[in-house]
């Protein structure tokens, strides 16, 4: 597959240590709130890649953080610490907050049908290796103490900006309107590996260390759980753009200084989801969840829909007009799937290969998704059965994750009932949406029509106009939908 590397800012041939078996390595959420569903998205694209690279061949092992201790409000060790924010607006304790969090953002992850990765580590589970990795760090001359706190010395490094070509004073932290800057960093780029000295005494979460009782700085803990679980080499590491300054640049620096190789040649990162009036953030309060979509009568896999239909490295632009869109066209595809016959004889073995190779280009290219779902459309097409294209289907939703077949599946039974009680009553078919209050009405107007009773049949129908229904009196009997 042909993968773009933020690394080295170019499409290149995806590779790995080992031949065939893939370390990857994804952000976690930080736990004091809801993802939003901006993040949300970040996560449904790396879901995507890693299940292309499981369904074309590769073993993957992917490793995920849970950060519920020393993520400050802003990246940069200014701010206050996130999970206290949240225990003190929730009146909760700080590992309350990081349990409600954390099987939130899961509970969301699992509407979204995005898989749980092989490992996912709390960064509060993983202590004495943080504090092993510090003091490493300090060993080979990479780490300094002053005021209490330990610093990584970025002045140690050849090269820092590995992402971007940053002009460093854009970059020093001190600049930026309403931010102190830390007195005891050496260069403005310094970072924080274990705090013992803070702006905030309440640190509710602390640990004995070499260096006296703390919390471990945010970068730390990716580098060293990522070391834990994937060793010394990994092959590919994701994230939100956003991450990409300071946090990977940060964990690039500790990794390789730390083992003394490189760490990680391939960078996948996923841009913004902005709405017309700009980029979508929690600290801004115009950040949505995929509960208020779920509210909003919004089905979570149509936000998955909505996602993949672009690509992850363009910037998406949310409103609820596109959503509308993108579900309208989710429906209507589940439609068309469930109007083909299952069974109606053996898979063209032929043609799903040559259908596969389609995906895996397009797909191989970049994470085409855009290109991954038009395959979808091109399935039905096919010249073959349907028992083929549901192949097909099936096949190519191993990595889209719509629950394509499933879908279509309970909409075959529920209009199979529909057709079912139609038949059962005088030979009055009624078709709908499966909504048996609905059918019910609908059938006792045609069955006024049928008795010349026309004020009673209009009524009925006002009725539901009133509702949003709309009946066509056709051939087949009375059809009816929500309009
Ligand atoms: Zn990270």
């Amino acid at each position: 597959m042909y993968l773009y590397n933020s690394a080295t800012r170019k499409k290149q041939e995806f590779t790995t240590h080992i031949p065939g078996r893939v370390e990857m390595y994804t952000c976690g959420p930080t736990v004091y709130h809801f993802a939003h569903i901006g993040n949300l998205r970040s996560y449904i694209m790396e879901d995507v890649l890693e299940k292309f690279l499981r369904w074309d061949g590769y073993d993957v092992n992917r490793v995920m953080n849970i950060t519920d201790v020393g993520h400050l409000s802003g990246d940069s060790d200014e701010g206050e610490d996130k999970m206290l924010l949240g225990a003190r607006r929730e009146h909760k304790s700080v590992m309350e907050i990081a349990q409600y969090y954390t099987d939130a953002f899961f509970a969301d992850c699992a509407k979204l049908n995005i898989k749980t990765p092989d490992a996912v580590q709390p960064a509060t589970g993983l202590i004495p290796e943080f504090i092993t990795m510090v003091q490493g760090l300090l060993d080979k001359g990479y780490a300094y103490v002053a005021g209490g706190n330990v610093y990584f010395d970025t002045s140690k490094l050849t090269r820092y900006h590995i992402f971007f070509d940053h002009d460093e004073e854009d970059l020093a932290v001190g600049v930026r309107e309403g931010v102190e800057e830390d007195q005891n960093k050496r260069n403005k780029n310094d970072f924080v590996l274990w705090f013992t000295k803070s702006k905030f005494e309440d640190q509710a979460l602390k640990w004995d260390s070499p260096w006296g009782v703390g919390y471990p700085g945010w970068h730390i803990e990716c580098s060293c759980i990522s070391l834990k679980y994937n060793g010394e080499y990994l092959d590919l590491h994701c994230g939100g753009i956003d991450n990409a300054f300071p946090h990977h640049t940060n964990e690039i620096a500790q990794s390789e200084s730390y083992l003394g190789h490189p760490w990680c040649p391939q960078w996948f990162h996923v841009h913004h989801l902005v709405t017309p009036e700009g980029k979508m953030s929690k600290s801004k309060g115009k950040a949505l969840i995929l509960t208020t979509l779920e509210e909003e009568g919004y089905d979570p896999l149509a936000y998955r829909f909505f996602c993949l239909q672009s690509h992850y490295r363009k910037a998406l632009v949310f409103t609820w007009e596109n959503l509308d869109n993108a579900q309208g066209a989710y429906h209507k595809l589940i439609a068309r799937i469930a109007a083909l016959a299952p069974g109606d004889g053996e898979v063209d073995q032929a043609v799903l290969q040559t259908q596969r190779e389609k995906f895996r280009k397009a797909m191989g290219n970049d994470l085409n998704t855009s290109l991954g779902v038009t395959a979808l459309y091109d399935a039905l097409k096919v010249k073959a059965n349907d028992e083929t294209k549901l192949a097909i289907l099936g096949d190519l939703d191993k990595v889209l994750s719509l629950s394509l077949l499933e879908k279509a599946a309970a909409k075959r039974a529920e209009d199979a009932k529909v057709k079912a009680v139609a038949a059962t009553t005088g030979g009055i078919t009624v078709t709908g949406e499966g909504d048996p209050a609905i059918d019910a009405l609908v059938l006792q107007r045609a069955q006024a029509k049928k008795a010349k009773n026309f004020a009673e049949a209009d009524r009925i129908r006002d009725e539901l106009k009133a509702q949003g229904i709309e009946i066509a009196d056709t051939k087949d009997g009375a059809v009816w939908k929500r309009v």
